[in-house]
């Protein structure tokens, strides 16, 4: 699986346009950083709090008010970064971007432009089993949130609510390296998994925890190769930058329909002209917010109010020491040490909280690859149905551990086992126990199955002449005795006991 990691797919060319085109995609994508605290204030950043009610002085801009930055931030942001494989940078800076707007009381936001905290990483992006994409973060840096306007409230007047203002995100910006709106989802899904296991972000998408500015370009085929092997930006087309996305599906659509306008364009004679735009959901198309020339001029400087942020090599390394095994590790060793196939592994690792309740039941049960077909098949499947997630289970690890033991001791077979399940997932309760009380042991007593079997034989003599003639008809003796038994009987011992009466 390793070797073949960097082996990515074919990039996508755009159908229907008189010549084949390429996309070319990089990222800038706003993660809320997971801390109770804002980054330069201690006021809360629990989401959904009465508006206005988690406002510190200098979140509200008030004149005077300093800023403190606030260190657990900083030490999730290296935690990110880490996580990320990139450079920590122990001398960062923060600046001042400066612009109205009502939701940001200070009139500039504080940012790393210069001098970011985090430089150069990766991300792998899994596109099949066996085929990925790495693509290259530029930078992570450190900057506040605005505030929130509210327009649709009321007829004449909007609100500001400024519980948002202030709280730490951590921008983490690609290389143009993603060349599909496939892959683009996936990227974030994986940056997204990443900082979970991590506990750097939530990546709580719908409430604006995660969200991302797509720009997008295209270009002929072998364009990018020359900017890869050059590093030089003028091998691609013009960009342009879809703001603010928090769906992954609407970011695919928006590659899509982005794309075709671009290439249309171009196809027609036209020019693409650099600039911010927005998707329209109910339209299905973008449309210009702003052009280069509208750009705001940030006039950026170092913020005066805040000193250089210097951290120490002993202190990412104690950070370090406390990364978790990460999503391609873990799902790497499950393949090893369980013998499960690349997908299984991906379905298992995809929540860290779902491999680790894997773990236990392949602990509880001594049989990896069974348990990881009980708890994506069976436990999954009916979680799914329910819209459950894992920490809802009804169905504990240990007792699904449990049922999985049965099973391997040849107790009980496969189909009482869902039985036993379903038991357990509605009743609850200790599985050995509810297999003796409810008498649903697998019957390996050759007298017992001789003796069912003898008289099935004994009730069909027409059936026993037409399988001595025709040994696959075997099985309906088989079947005939499964449901005599209720299913308990061990399925090998009956098939060799049929075969051997039947004198096959
Ligand atoms: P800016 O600060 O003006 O937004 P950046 O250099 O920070 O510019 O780039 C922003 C994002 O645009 C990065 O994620 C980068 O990978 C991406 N990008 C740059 N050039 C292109 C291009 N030609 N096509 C698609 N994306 C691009
Ligand atoms: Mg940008």
């Amino acid at each position: 699986m390793l070797d073949l990691i960097y082996e990515a797919p074919a990039p996508k060319v755009i159908q229907g346009a008189k010549d084949d085109w390429e996309l070319v995609i990089g990222l800038e994508v706003h993660a809320q950083v997971a801390s109770r605290a804002k980054l330069f204030s201690g006021a809360s950043t629990e989401f959904g709090a009465e508006p206005n009610s988690n406002v510190a002085f200098v979140d509200a801009g008030m004149p005077g008010m300093l800023p403190v930055i606030n260190e657990g931030c900083v030490a999730l942001a290296v935690k990110t970064g880490l996580g990320l494989k990139a450079a920590i940078n122990l001398a960062s800076a923060f600046d001042r971007k400066n612009y109205f707007y009502p939701d940001q009381p200070a009139g500039y936001q504080i940012s790393q432009l210069y001098h970011p905290i985090v430089g150069e990483g990766e991300v792998i992006v899994d596109m099949a089993p066996g085929i990925a994409r790495r693509v290259r973060i530029e930078r992570i840096h450190l900057e506040q949130d605005a505030g929130k306007s509210i327009h649709d409230m009321d007829p004449q007047m909007s609100f500001v609510d400024l519980n948002r203002a202030g709280v730490a995100l951590m921008e983490i910006v690609s290389r143009p390296d993603i060349r599909g709106p496939e892959e683009a989802a996936a990227y974030i899904l994986k940056l997204r998994q990443i900082m979970r296991y991590l506990g750097t972000c939530n990546g709580d998408m719908q409430n604006g925890n995660l969200r991302a500015d797509v720009n997008v370009s295209v270009c002929r085929p072998g364009a990018y190769e020359k900017y890869q092997e050059t590093g030089d930006f003028s091998h691609l087309g013009t960009r342009c930058e879809i703001k603010n996305m928090n769906s992954t599906r609407f970011i695919q659509q928006a590659i899509e329909v982005e794309a075709r306008r671009q290439i249309a364009i171009i196809e027609d004679g036209g020019e693409v002209v650099q600039e911010t735009r927005l998707f329209d959901v109910d339209k299905g198309e973008t449309r210009s917010m702003r052009s280069k020339e509208e750009a705001h001029d940030y006039r950026y400087f170092p913020d005066p109010d805040l000193l250089p942020l210097e951290i120490e090599q002993g202190w990412v390394d104690d950070i370090a020491a406390t990364l978790p095994e990460l999503p391609d590790e873990k799902k790497a060793r499950f393949v090893t040490e369980y013998g499960m196939t690349e997908y299984d592994a991906g379905v298992l690792t995809a929540e860290v909280e779902n491999a680790a309740f894997f773990e236990r039941v392949a602990q509880v049960s001594g049989d990896g690859k069974t348990s990881a077909n009980w708890v994506i098949n069976e436990l999954f499947g009916r979680l799914k149905k329910e819209d459950h997630s894992i920490s809802e289970s009804p169905v504990s690890a240990e007792q699904l551990g449990k049922i999985v033991a049965l099973i391997k001791a040849g107790d009980i077979s496969g189909k009482i086992a869902k039985d036993l399940f379903e038991i357990v997932y509605t009743e609850g309760g200790d599985p050995a126990v509810i297999v003796d009380d409810r008498g649903m042991k697998q019957v390996t007593d050759t007298r017992a199955i001789e003796a069912a079997v003898d008289e099935v034989i004994a009730a069909n003599p027409a059936q026993v002449e037409k399988a001595k003639a025709n040994p696959k008809l075997a099985g309906w003796f088989v079947g005939q005795v499964m449901k005599a038994t209720g299913g308990k009987a061990n399925p090998a011992a009956v098939n060799q006991i049929v075969q051997q009466k039947l004198g096959l």
